[in-house]
């Protein structure tokens, strides 16, 4: 009997294996047509400021309706993105939408308001790096519209080519956000050298943040020394009234998280503001 479990169980994740690298090559087939096919959308989620509870900016987040498997997640098609390449043709779209949208929510709405992008790190060796300065400026925007995300990952690269992008940024007035803060290598003396304008407190801290709670006092710590710094504080994934509470206290600058406000279309988000405004 333990025989034919065994074999059983074998063929088991046997199977299921094949079936997630059938998937995973399909993925990758049908995401070149993707943007073509108009089967990509950006989803936007506000970023609030914690003392006016106001929406303060939005991140433009990736969206894949796939005619076979209905939604699939930008966790699972994002990686594939970078390992086939097709990462710079998607981010490049990706940021031309935002770079629209930010525009028109400017025209419409605060002539402040700013869009997060993000920006893996395979965008970052390009041969030909992407000029998002010159984008924007085209584009009749001030680099202030837009703000980059990057991961900790590509600050622990020592190559000069980023490192010159990053300045670029600056110079431009693109402001840059380290996204997923805590959950790599980094340490607080990157934020100096590479002069980060704002840190995203992975979601993972909030998560499990309790009063007194190892995650609560690690966000204290990190509240306080990015501000010694003068670096902002955006907290991650804030799903209840008790994480936000902690953050506040904190004295944390921002916030993110289904709590607030899930991702959703631009339209929607068009309506919310346009009603914000009005109460304001
Ligand atoms: P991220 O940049 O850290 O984005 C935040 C993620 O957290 C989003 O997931 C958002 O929907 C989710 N989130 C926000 N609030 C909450 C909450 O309260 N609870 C929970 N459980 N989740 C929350 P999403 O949209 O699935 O994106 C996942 C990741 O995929 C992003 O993480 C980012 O790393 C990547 N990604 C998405 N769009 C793009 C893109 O255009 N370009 C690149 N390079 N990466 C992207
Ligand atoms: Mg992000
Ligand atoms: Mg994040
Ligand atoms: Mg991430």
């Amino acid at each position: 009997e333990a025989k034919t479990q065994g074999r059983n169980r074998h063929s088991f994740f046997t199977a299921s294996m094949q079936e997630s690298a059938t998937r995973q090559r399909k993925l990758i087939k049908d995401l070149r047509g993707a943007l073509e096919q108009e089967q990509l959308e950006v989803y936007y989620q506000p970023i609030i400021d914690l003392k006016s509870e106001e929406i303060y900016k939005a991140e433009a987040l990736i969206r894949w309706h796939h005619p076979e498997y209905g939604f699939v997640s930008p966790v699972e098609f994002i990686p594939l993105a970078e390992e086939t390449g097709l990462i710079i043709e998607i981010g490049e779209w990706v940021f031309q939408q935002a770079v629209n949208q930010v525009k028109e929510w400017r025209r419409l709405i605060n002539p402040d308001f700013q869009l997060s992008v993000n920006k893996s790190p395979v965008q970052f060796h390009q041969e030909t790096p992407s000029n998002w300065a010159e984008s924007l400026s085209r584009s009749g925007l001030s680099g202030n519209a837009i703000t980059i995300e990057i991961t900790e990952g590509l600050l622990l690269e020592s190559d000069q080519s980023v490192k010159d992008q990053i300045e670029s940024f600056h110079v431009a007035g693109i402001q840059v956000a380290l996204d997923d803060f805590g959950t790599g290598y980094s340490s607080l003396s990157y934020l100096k050298k590479f002069d980060i304008d704002c840190l995203k407190i992975d979601q993972a801290f909030v998560r499990n943040m309790e009063e007194g709670s190892e995650e609560h006092i690690l966000c204290e710590a990190i509240i306080v020394m990015a501000h010694k710094l003068g670096i902002k504080v955006v907290a991650e994934g804030i799903e209840t009234e008790q994480q936000k509470v902690l953050l506040v206290s904190a004295g944390c600058d921002y916030g993110q998280g289904y709590y607030f406000a899930k991702p959703v279309e631009a339209k929607m988000l068009t309506a919310q503001l346009i009603k914000e405004k009005r109460c304001a």
